[in-house]
């Protein structure tokens, strides 16, 4: 407790609450009251760094922090959080939640995404309850500090609907910071490298040959990189399309595993010799596998050179990539289902994972990602942000303007956005070729036409709940 005491002799008086300025004796005598007094010596929830900036001016020059904290205001003016707003809607089955985050400047706002299309409500409402009165007020380029206090605000980290909450925030912050400057958010990460995104599509079918018409429809549509699913002896996608006696959707596979992997190897050796070599072939395990089914497909599929082998194991025996990098020379996705640091720094520390594919408004938004980015670059971990359809627009363009200004970058997932979305957030980067790319606006370059939102009122979240094929819960 005796750290709130500035060791520094020059400083007349401890560092304490800017609004609860306390000498050596106010302080010892709270600090002899025990928990109570320690409480009232400590910095409230509520002060933050633009508090301490305001302190610092107030204070005068013996405070050594004093002429940093002033020297903040020399750059841009700064501009307060003035309100936020949260825009939830459903579109198709995907709900997607985005925010327009307002400041002091007439007409300048940022718009940002976090989507949780399972839990839509809960994010709204972590959104509106607790994110919106801890940041309006704030300075709106204080984004590390407002991501940092937003992250230890539930006390318990990783909360994968406060991360949410949390990207919404802090992605239109980044707009706002982009668009003050006048340069796309790709300059404020450090410049492109890459003029535009390559992306991965996906194919289907319920036997090779159908599988084959649907890679070669792709690289026609100028994809190089393909993701396949044998959905004849494997799960549909998501697994919603077979259900029980009372609704709830049926997840087949259990029990059928062998039938899985031989399709599935069936499958690439056809493609490799109908299709050839020049295309990047991958596949989405969803963690749907025991652990030793998954670790003899890793194996058998070493002869077809995948580009990855996607969630090969579920979170819950994320232990098992370290076997699988000792037996197979398969390359390994992972990662949509991170929500905390934990779950991915030993993977990519240890090199068990060759592609690392958090959903990024599920970790919180820009602001980790670049950071995660940064430190798997040192372990030739490659990105690939989780990118499908419960990502919005909005997210999508985030996604871009990091992969942009990544030099770890692996491949992003996407397809076209459909008219419908084009029509809900003008300015979605465009796609086509295989590849996403920049209008190169200030900021992200997207919006959201609340007016044309309007027409897809939001419906809550779905579920994802499943049974395998003797009626037991398993995941999905
Ligand atoms: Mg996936």
């Amino acid at each position: 407790m005796f750290a709130f005491v500035l060791p520094d002799p020059r400083c007349r008086r401890p560092i304490v609450s800017p609004q609860t300025p306390m000498n050596r004796r106010g302080a010892l005598k709270a600090l002899s009251v025990g928990g109570a007094g320690l409480a009232a010596f400590m910095v409230p929830a509520g002060i933050l760094r633009s508090d301490a900036v305001d302190a610092a001016e107030r204070v005068g020059p013996q405070d050594p922090t004093s002429d940093a904290l002033q020297a903040t205001s020399r750059g841009l003016p700064r501009l307060k959080i003035t309100d936020v707003r949260a825009i939830p809607m459903t579109v198709g089955r995907n709900h997607l939640t985005v925010v327009k985050v307002f400041t002091d400047e007439p007409g300048l706002y940022g718009v940002g995404c976090g989507t949780h299309s399972e839990r839509q409500a809960l994010v709204v409402q972590t959104i509106e309850q607790y994110m919106k009165p801890a940041v309006v007020g704030r300075y709106a380029d204080d984004i590390n500090d407002i991501w940092q206090m937003a992250w230890m605000a539930p006390y318990w980290r990783a909360s994968v609907d406060a991360s949410n909450a949390m990207s919404a925030i802090d992605g239109a912050l980044w707009d706002i910071l982009g668009k003050r400057a006048g340069v796309p958010v790709y300059e404020l990460l450090g410049g492109k490298l890459r003029p535009a995104v390559p992306m991965f599509t996906n194919a289907m079918g319920r036997s090779p040959d159908e599988i084959e018409d649907n890679v070669r429809a792709a690289m026609e549509e100028g994809y190089h990189f393909v993701r396949i699913r044998h959905s004849g002896s494997m799960p549909p996608a998501n697994g919603w399309t077979e259900v029980d006696e009372e609704g709830a959707p049926v997840f087949p596979m259990r029990g059928r595993e062998v039938t899985y992997v031989n399709d599935l190897v069936d499958t690439f050796a056809h493609l490799r010799d109908t299709v050839g070599w020049d295309v990047e072939l991958s596949h989405d395990v969803h963690g749907a596998l025991s652990p030793s089914s998954a670790l003899t497909l890793a194996k058998a599929c070493e002869p077809f050179r995948l580009q990855f082998l996607e969630d090969l194991f579920a979170p819950e025996d994320a232990h098992w990539y370290e076997h699988a990098r000792t037996q197979s020379s398969t390359p390994i996705a992972y990662g949509e289902l991170i929500v905390n640091q934990n779950e991915w720094v030993p993977l990519a520390a240890n090199r068990w994972i060759d592609y690392i594919r958090c959903h990024l408004s599920a970790i919180g938004g820009l602001t980790p990602a670049r950071k995660i980015a940064a430190c798997c670059e040192f372990f030739n971990v490659r990105t690939s942000w989780h990118g499908p359809a419960n990502v919005s627009p909005i997210g999508h363009a985030v996604n871009m303007h990091l992969d942009l200004a990544t030099s770890n970058f692996g491949i992003a997932e996407g397809d076209p956005f459909s008219d419908e979305l084009r029509e809900i957030f003008p300015g979605a980067p465009e796609r086509r070729d295989g590849m996403t790319f920049p209008n190169d606006q200030p900021g992200l370059g997207i919006d959201i036409d609340e007016a044309v939102a309007a027409n897809y009122p939001p419906e809550g979240g779905r579920d994802r709940g499943m049974r395998c094929y003797d009626g037991s819960p398993c995941h999905p």
